[in-house]
């Protein structure tokens, strides 16, 4: 066993992993530019601040799941738990709504909480995600929930749910948590202790809570959909059917609260019965606050934030079947050429020859550091190459050599001119 081992919960990345994750990155990538949107990096380290004020103290992400520490000039940092906040100080920070008032992002990376790692649910694990500002019309939340459809249908999850849910807004939540508040007060006692602290500091909360009894207690609750304003109803109307428009199907979950403060309105997951507690591949919704939260103007956005591993997981699970779109990036890349060194050859023209062919793309497989013919021919079959050729003082005088083709173990001969090789190596 090696002395050092990996993090707990933070996975090495490699073979079908490494291509999978690159995959699902690539598939992402592609539709969110579909949709018109730009790609952005953000830091990994940021403020905590910046997580306390806008994801909100009283949640998990936050309140319990944040690597968190004080740099050397007392600054307090963080691994990012997410990316919306980020992005969101971006904006502000270089004012990016000034140039391009509806702008669209997305970013593929890194977040990192602190939870109890299991299958599906890792510390250090990756997420995609699209944020769309500036745009308050529904059709946004329509376009941004159409982009997560069709993620889902590339990666061939035509069994995975999206759920839709609706959080109301400034407008009609102090109402609505009036008649919250009320009736958890009638319930007293009933509450257990820790349901009482969350219903102090974030009564919403408890409408998901995974606690049966509290699940039981809440079950006549009124619910945030029920109470929207004239104007949030509206909005979710228009969604609905822009969404069915569309074909795309929804269930309507009226207990989704999401985790996260700075949600307002329409709020959605995509929830699979495949990975047990870590039933949801992504989630979204809108958060118009957000931004002035974090020290803009006031400005509406929404998107959506897809856990590139549970993607994976389930992609996995049904890769033959049902995603070509992923396989290919599963399927390793086939070598071209193998090219080996007959006794005696020149190593300098060798490389010459394979450094030249790999400047014009071809994937070439050679070790040219002087071993036995055989060890490199051994070691060329198991790179799985389409062609082969061996290359000595007699090929490059004449300038003729015997191209052997794997699959069948026929050779022609051919001429060494860079154009003839080229042609040949990349024919299938
Ligand atoms: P969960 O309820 O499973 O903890 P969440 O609500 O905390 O999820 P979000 O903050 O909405 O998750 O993040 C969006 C997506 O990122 C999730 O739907 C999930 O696919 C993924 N995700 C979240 N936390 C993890 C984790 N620790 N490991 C792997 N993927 C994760
Ligand atoms: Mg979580």
């Amino acid at each position: 066993m090696s002395t050092y081992r990996s993090v707990k919960g933070m996975n090495d990345l490699f073979g079908d992993e490494a291509a999978g994750i690159i995959g699902v990155e690539q598939v992402f990538r592609r539709l969110a530019g579909t949709y018109g949107a730009q790609e952005v990096r953000t830091p990994i380290l940021e403020s905590k601040q910046l997580f306390v004020r806008s994801v909100g103290e009283g949640t998990d992400v936050v309140g319990k799941e944040m690597y968190a520490f004080t740099d050397r000039d007392g600054s307090e940092l963080v691994m990012r738990p997410e990316a919306t906040a980020s992005v969101a100080r971006m904006v502000v920070q270089h004012n990016l709504l000034h140039t391009d008032p509806k702008l669209r992002v997305f970013y593929a990376g890194p977040m990192f909480r602190r939870e109890r790692p299991q299958k599906g649910r890792y510390r250090q694990f990756h997420q995609i995600g699209i944020e769309c500002f500036g745009e308050a019309s529904p059709v946004a939340d329509i376009e941004v929930i159409a982009l997560a459809h069709s993620l889902l249908l590339e990666l061939g999850l035509d069994d995975v749910v999206i759920e839709l849910g609706n959080v109301g807004g400034a407008d009609c939540r102090p109402a609505y948590l009036d008649k919250l508040n009320s009736f958890l007060a009638q319930l007293g006692d009933a509450l257990p202790e820790a349901a009482r602290e969350t219903a102090a500091r974030n009564p919403l909360r408890l409408l998901d809570s995974k606690d049966a009894l509290v699940q039981e207690l809440l079950a006549e609750a009124p619910l945030p959909m029920d109470h929207l304003s004239a104007s949030h109803q509206a909005h979710h109307d228009a969604l609905l059917s822009g969404l069915q428009a569309l074909g795309i199907n929804v269930r309507v979950n009226k207990r989704m609260v999401r985790g996260l403060d700075y949600y307002c309105g329409p709020v959605f997951e995509a929830i699979t019965q495949k990975l047990g507690a870590q039933a949801a591949v992504l989630a979204g919704g809108r958060y118009d606050g957000l931004l002035k939260a974090v020290g803009g103007a006031d400005c509406p956005a929404v998107g959506f934030a897809g856990g590139s591993e549970r993607l994976l997981l389930l992609a996995q699970s049904q890769r033959q079947t049902r995603s070509r779109t992923l396989g290919c990036y599963l399927e390793k890349e086939p070598v071209n050429l193998g090219v080996a060194a007959a006794p005696g050859a020149n190593i300098n023209d060798l490389l010459k020859f394979v450094t030249a062919l790999r400047s014009a793309g071809v994937r070439v497989a050679s070790d040219l550091s002087g071993r036995s013919l055989k060890a490199q021919m051994k070691a060329l079959h198991r790179s799985a190459c389409a062609y082969v050729l061996v290359l000595g003082e007699t090929e490059f005088e004449s300038n003729q050599a015997a191209l052997r083709r794997m699959a069948d173990g026929t050779t022609v001969n051919i001429s060494l001119d860079f154009d003839t090789v080229l042609k040949a190596v990349l024919e299938d």
